[in-house]
């Protein structure tokens, strides 16, 4: 197969966000939020466990704890045990009571909005802060690249790295800056419903003829 140009793959990428933004329109940051600041509790802990199970978590949360000063001023073992169903909970609770207080101490209790104060939170890494300024702050400071983008870029040839930062680079080249955070948002969406990690349906997906991947699977040999 001859190799694909820049431009031809820029255009390749058009036309694949065109698709999957007719087909899930509606494609959002599945963490419940209502603020910067739970936003960012909610991305916490968010590592290694499902968006259903963070929701659940942080319903009593918040109503709990409304404030970053609320939130610096929690008790760390009790905080353990309210946030445990998400796993790794003695690190998040570190991470959120401390990124509490740099919030209370540095940032007038708010949580800012350029990427390079983000990254001095406690927890907070590159692809949590994209999430939060995407999303909190309509900010497009880059592509949010968490497992599903991983899994479904490669599949679409759209990067051929497996390291985040470099999957990274290559869909901020390929991807019109305004719609980075969308692109994120709707390529998950289409990893969770269609381009799944164990059985992608390529039968029923709008991207099947623009994809290098379409029908390479097991479960497609077997019906042949
Ligand atoms: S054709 Fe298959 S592998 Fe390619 S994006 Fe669609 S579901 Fe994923």
């Amino acid at each position: 197969m001859p190799r694909e140009s820049k431009a031809a793959r820029r255009e390749r990428t058009a036309a694949i966000i065109e698709k999957l933004q007719q087909r899930y329109p509606d494609a959002h940051c599945a963490l419940v939020h209502r603020s910067p600041l739970e936003l960012l509790v909610a991305v916490i802990l968010s590592a290694q466990c499902t968006d259903e199970r963070v929701n659940i978590v942080t319903k009593d949360l918040f109503r709990k704890y409304k404030t970053a000063a609320d939130l610096a001023a929690a008790d760390p073992r009790t905080f353990e045990q309210e946030i445990r169903s998400t796993g790794f909970y003695r690190n998040k609770a570190r991470n959120i009571i401390g990124a509490a207080r740099r919030l209370v101490d540095d940032f007038d209790g708010k949580v800012p909005a350029t990427m390079d104060e983000l990254l001095t939170l406690p927890g907070i890494a590159r692809k949590s802060a994209n999430v939060i300024l995407g999303t909190a702050y309509g900010l497009n400071e880059g592509v949010v690249v968490d497992t599903h983008v991983i899994r479904v870029a490669g599949r679409l040839g759209l990067t051929s790295h497996k390291d985040p930062v470099k999957i990274e680079r290559d869909l901020m080249e390929l991807v019109p800056r305004d719609l980075w955070t969308d692109f994120s948002h709707t390529i998950v969406f289409h990893g969770r419903r269609c381009c799944t990690a164990r059985k992608p349906d390529c039968a029923a997906c709008p991207v099947n003829d623009l994809c290098p991947s379409a029908f390479t699977f097991p479960h497609h040999r077997r019906q042949e």
